[in-house]
């Protein structure tokens, strides 16, 4: 079977599917007293199986020389003896007479929470066997097959579910995940954008085709062409592993451009640099070849943790970033951009109807200026260490640049009277990111250091096209002619005012964007490191005048398909880095 999808990250990943279903709580059916002996005995017979199951998975891992993971199912074991959790269950079918799923479900419930609470990282680490030994108990009480264990096959797998998280995804480990394959989603998604990062393979926005696809079954993921192939014959295997190679031998022809300087064809200089979501993204952006960092999306730090991260963790985890790169290097930090795709439930915000167009980022902070300070003083302790530029997100107008420069300035005055030390002069610039902010970009550039352009909202409140939906891919297009209007007249307006003008939308890394981006005069390309290689070598081949020519050419045309068969008929060779 071949389903066609929105591909997310490149890469060709095989691998056994493992599908992500979230595991409903059985219901809390009640039973009759005389009832209560069989009830008991279905717990006891569910957890005989388990058992059986678990000494069997043990032994086959201890044959494949796999001891450590078997004695994480023999501590599975223990756990259904145990007097505390399993007594818990009985006592609760004998005296609130509910079934024994529900029982033993509660039961968990209880022992988890309580060992989540504590302040010991063991214990919370056994909190998640706890939970997984009795689901397999449950399962066995219901009838329900095991899904595909991880730890059990020898195959990378590939995940596959309706939607990632933004937190999920950060949390996949490479090692272990060869791709994802998600029914819902976008090319910009965050999910998407941190599998580029993770250097996943992945395919987003399958629709309910995806559904089709059972646990356990071999995939092929190309996240290139944005193909899965479910069950494939002996021939393709083939046939894509032999595409896999041949993308790593091309990809190793880029890597001869991850220490060269970025200059185009006519010796002009661009700067090249990474977007991250944290310390480690920083470390692999470094060696594919970024030349500091364009974009950190701090909201990561906020999230997937029980409180916010406090000033001094914020503070290391920049100059983390910054060590990486070491002290001259650019790194662009932006403030908190919650809200869209990136949930924060610790800020116990309202759901809204249309979260992209909510309440997120800087309105946020506006709104909580201690909050927002607490963040502006880390940042601003991390530029006496590094050079440290701060970005704004979202604002969509003059009045939420001056209130957050008012915010910075304040941050600013407490850190003087403490006598702690930060860079007064550090570079302040804004996100163009909503169209407001674009056609007042001649006015914003008499105020601000700089402008990073994002393209991956301003192409969805430009056109009106969501961009998790994926049926409105055709519209959620960087090459739309009305976009590109909007990015030439933000970096005229910017140069006209001296100041600098950068890209952190996806758009930067995609090659038939970025000679019309040079011609138009872009100084910073910020895109996922796993890009910049294959950009540099794209850019020594481009000439800034021709460039300028082609993107007077473009802006004239009426439609994203024209701009792309415009672009590749004087670039004719440009396919050979899609
Ligand atoms: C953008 O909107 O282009 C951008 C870089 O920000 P984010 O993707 O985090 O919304
Ligand atoms: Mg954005």
């Amino acid at each position: 079977m071949r389903l066609q999808g929105i591909a997310a990250a490149p890469g060709i990943a095989i691998g056994v599917a493992k599908v992500m279903r979230e595991e409903q709580r059985p219901e809390r059916l009640p039973i009759r007293a005389e009832e209560t002996d069989t009830e008991l005995e279905r717990l006891a017979e569910a957890i005989r199986r388990a058992d059986e199951e678990l000494q069997e998975i043990g032994r086959d891992l201890t044959d494949r020389g796999r001891e450590q993971e078997a004695e994480i199912f023999e501590g599975h074991r223990l756990f259904l003896q145990d007097e505390e959790l399993i007594g818990k269950a009985q006592t609760m079918i004998r005296e609130e007479r509910i079934c024994a799923e529900a029982a033993l479900d509660e039961a968990m419930q209880e022992t988890v929470a309580l060992l989540e609470s504590l302040d010991d990282e063991y214990l919370r680490e056994r909190a998640a066997d706890i939970r997984d030994v009795t689901r397999r108990v449950i399962r066995k009480l219901l009838h329900a097959a095991e899904p595909v264990d991880t730890r059990l096959t020898d195959e990378p797998f590939i995940l596959i579910a309706d939607e990632l998280t933004p937190s999920q995804t950060a949390q996949l480990d490479p090692k272990a995940t060869a791709g994802f394959v998600t029914a819902s989603g976008g090319k910009t998604s965050h999910s998407a954008i941190l599998a580029r990062s993770l250097g996943i393979p992945a395919i987003v926005g399958l629709g309910e085709s995806l559904f089709q696809v059972q646990d356990g079954q071999r995939i092929v993921v190309d996240g290139r062409e944005g193909v899965v192939l479910v069950a494939p014959a002996e021939e393709q295997l083939v046939a894509y592993r032999q595409k896999a190679s041949e993308q790593q031998a091309l990809a190793e022809r880029y890597r001869a451009f991850v220490d060269c300087p970025s200059v185009t064809l006519d010796g002009a200089s661009v700067e090249l640099v990474a977007n991250i979501g944290s310390p480690a993204d920083a470390e692999a952006a470094a060696r594919g070849g970024a030349e500091g960092v364009g974009l950190f999306r701090t909201e990561f730090l906020y999230m997937g943790r029980d409180s916010l991260p406090t000033e001094e963790e914020q503070y290391e985890a920049y100059v983390a970033a910054a060590r990486a790169f070491g002290p001259e290097a650019p790194i662009v930090i932006r403030t908190m951009d919650i809200g869209g795709d990136k949930e924060l439930p610790l800020l116990e915000l309202p759901k809204e109807e249309n979260p992209f167009l909510g309440y997120r980022a800087i309105r946020i902070c506006l709104d909580r200026p201690e909050f927002f300070k607490t963040q502006l003083r880390a940042i601003l302790r991390a530029s006496a260490e590094a050079n440290v530029k701060i970005m704004f997100p979202m604002i969509a107008s003059l009045r939420e640049w001056r209130r957050a420069k008012a915010v910075l300035e304040e941050a600013k005055a407490e850190l003087r009277a403490e006598g702690q030390a930060f860079r007064d002069d550090l570079e302040t610039g804004i996100m163009i990111e909503v169209p407001g902010a674009a056609l007042m970009a001649d006015r914003l550039a008499k105020e601000v250091d700089f402008f990073s352009i994002g393209t991956n909202d301003l192409v969805q409140y430009t056109m009106a096209a969501d961009r998790m939906n994926p049926k409105l891919a055709h519209l959620n297009d960087p090459l739309q002619p009305a976009v590109l209007r909007l990015i030439d007249q933000v970096i005229r307006a910017a140069a006209r005012e001296g100041k600098w003008v950068g890209m952190c939308g996806e758009m930067a890394g995609q090659p038939h964007a970025v000679p019309i981006l040079l011609g138009m005069g872009l100084h910073e390309f910020s895109m996922s490191g796993v890009h910049v290689a294959r950009t540099r070598a794209l850019i020594a081949k481009l000439d800034r005048s021709d460039m300028g020519r082609l993107a007077e050419a473009v802006l004239e045309l009426g439609d994203p398909d024209e701009v792309r068969s415009e672009i590749e008929s004087q670039l004719p060779w440009l396919r050979e880095y899609l």
